[in-house]
């Protein structure tokens, strides 16, 4: 008799190497449907996007208990959530079988009754192999690949490596784990016979931005992975597939690649931002320094939805993605749709508001050139003597749309969603900061740019005067923000978008090869 299929409640599920995009389309929709995820510390915070924002989250690093009694502790709280009905995804670095111990969580599970399933992902090897471009396997030079632990001491009683065998083996060795180790791993496969010219590589961190990677021969390489600074956790290749690489592998190619970035934008805002960066070769950090929300009373915003539909204005103004979506979801949360927009004239500030306007099957009228305010008024002017004119923006900014068109026009101001200072300092962020690691500051608006430098002056201005830390900002009104506050900018977006940051930035790295 086949066993009755229940339906799993925990999921035993791959991240892949690091590389957001590199987890499998089921992960994925684990991952947005999970009640509670208990992931590997070592799995990046942009992995942990993809997680369902209201699921609850552990880091196995919270769980009590040093390493190896961790184990209990997580097969316990796996056992206990799936059985009190949660949707459980078990997150781990790579493929959850491989030097994952997803194993043993499994046998747990099955003892305990609850039902699973195993979700696999790209393992390191995979990943160091494509991101070094470094064929694992060859016609010519390997039939064969071993993954092997590194983390057993060799002469260990009990040790169950064979590095006989290994140093043997007629093929690739990929030596996960095995840094620390690698002094006695080098002297036991010379020991056995294997060739000390064989050409060898040390990857961490790959298909990452902060991917970094040093080559030598086997006998070489302990004094080459200290002269290169590597260290744990790291990737062993070991065969004469390493020296079949080019010069540079193709991701070394990308533009930013190994530029550290700190990007201040609202979390929702930021998603594409952040992916742009990461296929230049960039490492991003997301540290919002501000959120937007609803209006906390959409009384006034009511009203002008009404004036709107009784065409009281000629004119509606949006000065950004943000004031789109927050008149427009209103209009529908409040029971009407776009029709009582029929009459009115709409102007966005640049691409972006109006693409977001088209999202909702509204065409601007008016774009400017320049996607700032000066630029809206210079567009405006012109068309807007004598008539009504409604701008839909945040709770705060610049007066200047409604001073300069209010010369002409009758102008108000609608707040249609609401910018919060959000003052949390990320402690990885900040970590990053002060080990001089993040070389470029994005910063996408003066109320960023303003949020930012004034909450972290402390940290910011003397490496920023010294050079060490970049800002590159979106705008001239941006610029002026910075000025304002004492800081220097190296670099203003000749295109007022982000796409037109990442041009200033992918400028500045080629005007500066980093040492
Ligand atoms: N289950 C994981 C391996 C866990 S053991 C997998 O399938 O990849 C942890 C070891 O994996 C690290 O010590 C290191 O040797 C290796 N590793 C994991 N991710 C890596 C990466 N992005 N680059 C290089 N090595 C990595």
């Amino acid at each position: 008799m086949p066993e009755e299929f229940v339906e799993p409640r925990v999921f035993l599920v791959g991240a892949g190497p690091g590389d957001p995009s590199l987890l499998t389309l089921r992960a994925v929709e684990l991952l947005a449907e999970a009640d509670f995820v208990l992931y590997d510390q070592l799995i990046p915070p942009r992995v942990l996007e993809w997680i369902n924002p209201a699921a609850e989250r552990l880091c196995v690093r919270d769980l009590p208990g040093a390493r190896p009694d961790k184990y209990p502790h997580i097969h316990a709280t796996l056992i206990a959530a799936g059985k009190a009905g949660k949707k459980v995804v078990r997150l781990k670095g790579g493929d959850p079988l491989i030097f994952g111990r997803a194993g043993e969580e499994a046998e747990a599970l099955r003892e305990a009754g609850v039902p699973y399933e195993i979700v696999p992902g790209i393992t390191a090897a995979i990943a160091a192999g494509s991101y070094l471009e470094i064929p694992l396997t060859h016609r010519r030079f390997s039939s064969a690949v071993a993954l092997v632990t590194g983390h057993e001491l060799p002469n260990k009683p009990g040790n169950r490596i064979d590095w006989q065998a290994l140093a043997a083996f007629p093929g690739t060795l990929a030596v996960y784990m095995g840094i620390a180790r690698l002094p006695i791993i080098i002297s036991e496969l010379i020991k056995y016979g294997k060739d000390p010219d064989t050409p060898c590589g040390i990857v961490e961190r790959a298909s990452t931005g902060a991917m970094r990677s040093v080559f030598a021969p086997l006998r070489e390489l302990e004094s080459a992975r200290r002269n290169a600074g590597l260290e744990s956790p790291g990737l062993i290749l070991i065969g004469n597939v390493v020296d079949q690489r080019p010069e540079t592998a193709w991701v070394a190619k990308r533009p930013l690649f190994g530029v550290h970035v700190l990007v201040t934008r609202p979390r929702h805002q930021a998603g594409e931002f952040l992916r742009k960066l990461e296929l230049l070769g960039a490492v991003p950090y997301l540290m919002p320094t501000l959120e937007i929300r609803e209006p906390a009373d959409f009384a006034l915003v009511d009203a002008v939805i009404d004036q709107l539909a009784r065409n009281a204005w000629d004119w509606l103004v949006f000065s950004s993605s943000n004031g789109v979506q927050g008149l427009l979801k209103r209009i529908l949360a409040s029971g009407r749709d776009l029709r009582v927009l029929g009459g009115v004239k709409l102007a966005a500030v640049g691409p972006k508001t109006a693409a977001t306007l088209r999202e909702y099957h509204l065409i601007a009228d008016v774009v400017p050139d320049q996607a700032i305010a000066e630029g809206l008024v210079e567009s405006l002017l012109p068309r807007v003597t004598g008539k009504r004119v409604l701008l839909a923006r945040a709770n705060r900014g610049r007066d200047l749309l409604r001073t300069e068109l209010g010369k002409v026009a009758t102008v108000e101001q609608v707040a249609v969603y609401e910018q919060i200072d959000t003052v949390e300092p990320d402690p990885e962020v900040m970590e990053a900061l002060r080990r001089g690691e993040i070389q470029f500051v994005a910063l996408t608006s003066s109320n960023v740019a303003r949020s930012l430098l004034d909450k972290f002056d402390e940290i910011l201005r003397g490496r920023v005067e010294r050079g060490e830390i970049q800002l590159i900002t979106i705008s001239p009104e941006t610029t002026r923000a910075v000025r304002e506050l004492g800081f220097s900018i190296a670099a203003e977006a000749t295109e007022y978008s982000t796409d037109g940051i990442l041009a200033a930035m992918v400028a500045l790295k080629s005007q500066q090869p980093r040492q």
